[in-house]
């Protein structure tokens, strides 16, 4: 009875750590009486369960929009090493889950904390897994924990919270942005270098909460990328919880989430530059359009291209064409010469948001309607990276 208090609990409290796109795309829990199991997409729409709890709720520091502030009155549990390490291979025998996203709050210090998910880690290990796990590293962690919690991890992840300190402050007052987050992220950079993580390290930022913009969160974004390597910046949209200073903050939208993401993913993927982003006066991305297609809008110059010539990163440029279809594009003209809107459409392009910018053997086919879709459409599309 107690297990089940503390596997639902602990469970539901992790959702605030980010592991994936499955907010973003409402995905459920995968059991509805389970709500330690989260399906996370990954790269190309790749869909695992993961094991995701936290270690404990009890914390010493008190962040304002997070459930398990110090302050907060509510139910306070934590697994030991065993229980946590039992309950996992449980349900992994089971073949309910693929792997484990361990985090845990920060009592009654950091090491002390991470030391006990390090135990949990090592009889995981010790009892044969051999699968994927996420380990969350605590603020303020010494390094040679973080070393030895490397060894056992696919996947390592420590939160920035906030693009910059000012921003910080209005989050979690407590921490310290250089010293301890951004040291911190440096650590596990420099440790990913001398010996390459499977799944290399990640972070998260919290968004709308602190009044901190697109921009500035994708400038955040651009450096982490070039210099710490990471993997992912996962963005998680701010959501009020009841009973903490920012209860009566509206929640962040799920559009600008997903902006974030589109954003996110041109950068990383697509071969754009942060200045060559669309941003309104306030330094915000286009709620109503993706940033691709506000790119496109605004260089009209630069189409119609003809698909039968244009250049790799030329085509990735065109709303409706990802890197799959570019790809698929590539190969068929090595075949033949793509003359009609059909051959287009088997690459996997999406013709009613190409058609406005390309032409197919000088031949232009442009839309009768608004090149926009629907936000399902979009979220669609998305999961597939075709932008
Ligand atoms: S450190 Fe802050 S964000 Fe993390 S669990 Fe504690 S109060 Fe929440």
């Amino acid at each position: 009875m107690i297990l089940e208090k503390k596997l639902e609990n602990l469970g539901r409290l992790s959702r605030f750590d980010v592991t994936g796109l499955s907010r973003f795309f409402g995905l459920r829990p995968y059991l509805k009486d389970a709500p330690f199991i989260y399906p996370a997409v990954g790269f190309k729409g790749r869909c695992v369960n993961l094991f995701k709890v936290l270690q404990t709720n009890l914390c010493r520091h008190n962040c304002f929009y997070c459930a398990n502030r110090r302050a907060r009155d509510c139910l306070r549990l934590s697994f030991s090493p065993l229980e946590l390490a039992k309950l996992f291979l449980h349900f992994y025998k089971k073949k309910f889950v693929d792997g484990l996203f361990l985090s845990s709050a920060i009592y009654p210090d950091p090491n002390i904390a991470q030391e006990n998910m390090y135990i949990t880690l090592r009889i995981i290990r010790k009892a044969d897994f051999q699968g994927y796990i996420h380990t969350v590293i605590l603020p303020g962690v010494d390094d040679y924990l973080i070393k030895k919690i490397a060894v056992l991890s696919d996947r390592l992840s420590l939160n920035l919270e906030a693009p910059s300190e000012r921003y910080l402050s209005k989050l979690s007052p407590d921490k310290n942005f250089k010293d301890q987050l951004l040291k911190g992220l440096e650590k596990l950079s420099c440790l990913n270098r001398e010996r390459p993580l499977k799944a290399g390290i990640t972070t998260q930022l919290v968004v709308g909460a602190a009044g901190e913009t697109d921009k500035e969160i994708l400038s955040v974004s651009t450096n982490l990328y070039s210099k710490f390597s990471l993997d992912r910046v996962y963005y998680s949209g701010f959501v009020p919880v009841k009973d903490t200073p920012l209860e009566s903050k509206p929640p962040c939208s799920p559009i600008r989430e997903m902006r974030l993401y589109q954003a996110d993913f041109l950068l990383r993927r697509y071969g754009f530059r942060l200045e060559e982003l669309v941003f309104d006066d306030r330094g915000n991305l286009s709620q109503g359009c993706d940033p691709k297609l506000a790119w496109a809008k605004t260089h009209l110059d630069f189409f119609p291209l003809e698909i039968n010539s244009a250049s790799k990163e030329e085509l990735l440029r065109v709303p409706g064409i990802g890197r799959i279809s570019c790809e698929r594009i590539v190969n068929l003209r090595r075949q033949k010469r793509i003359s009609n809107l059909e051959d287009l459409r088997n690459t996997g392009t999406v013709i009613k948001r190409a058609r406005d910018f390309i032409t197919l053997n000088g031949k232009f086919y442009p839309s009768k309607k608004k090149m926009f879709l629907s936000l399902r459409e979009e979220k669609q599309l998305f999961l597939w990276e075709e932008l």
